[in-house]
């Protein structure tokens, strides 16, 4: 609280210099800290579909890139995009397709595991990091995240459309940049559109 101090209990809102950062103590109950955790949310958030925004994205893949790295675990990364997402918006209008959209991320939130960062990339475009993953468990789970969102029904004011997503999945290199990882999934993703869609790449062995 702008004085120097050595081992101290610290208080409900006591303030705590270490260099250059500050550190406030805030008590799990404090009105404080449920008030800075709304704003945290607020600017991490994506409001339409509740996933992660693209901000916390290049964030969290920075930190987890460096962190795997680091200590030599693995990460893979997912990206998704809706196929044929303009004939779905042609055919019943925009507000059919946000509606889609945000149907589709809570099937994801379902679908992935606790640790799984999943955030909007941009438009119909999603990115899900797997800590901790390697790539066949990655295609795993990108594989049944394909098959939740094939099997979702989507259905607004009496009208409806099938939806599926099409899949590239990446596993972080050892000297591989945040960038280098999105351009991997990338290329994945583009396969897999080629391929036919629907599908995830590289194909999961059964
Ligand atoms: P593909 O299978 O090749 O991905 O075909 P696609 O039609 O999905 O092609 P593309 O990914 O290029 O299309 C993206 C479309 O998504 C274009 C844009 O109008 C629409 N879109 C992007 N963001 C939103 C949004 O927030 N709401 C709605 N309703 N549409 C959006
Ligand atoms: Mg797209
Ligand atoms: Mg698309």
């Amino acid at each position: 609280n702008g004085e120097r101090t050595g081992a101290r209990l610290l208080s409900d809102g006591d303030q705590l210099r270490i260099g250059r950062t500050i550190f406030k103590f805030l008590s799990g109950d404090h009105i404080e800290r449920a008030y800075h955790d709304e704003i945290f949310r607020l600017m991490s958030t994506d409001s339409l579909t509740g996933s992660f925004n693209r901000q916390h994205f290049d964030r969290e893949l920075e930190r987890l890139v460096a962190h795997s790295q680091r200590y030599g675990r693995a990460l893979s990364l997912a990206m998704l995009d809706i196929d044929h997402f303009k004939v779905i918006n042609d055919s019943h209008g925009h507000v059919f397709g946000d509606r889609v959209l945000a149907t589709l991320g809570s099937v994801v939130q379902t679908a992935k595991r606790a640790q799984d960062v999943f955030c909007r990339y941009g438009g119909e475009e999603f990115a899900l990091i797997l800590p901790e993953t390697a790539l066949a468990g990655a295609l795993h789970i990108a594989e049944r995240i394909r098959g939740h969102v094939a099997a979702a029904t989507y259905e607004f004011d009496g009208k409806s459309h099938a939806v599926s997503v099409s899949i590239g999945v990446a596993s972080l290199g050892a000297e591989e940049s945040p960038e280098a990882l999105i351009e991997a999934a990338d290329a994945r993703l583009y396969e897999a559109k080629r391929g036919g869609r629907n599908r995830v790449a590289p194909t999961p062995a059964t």
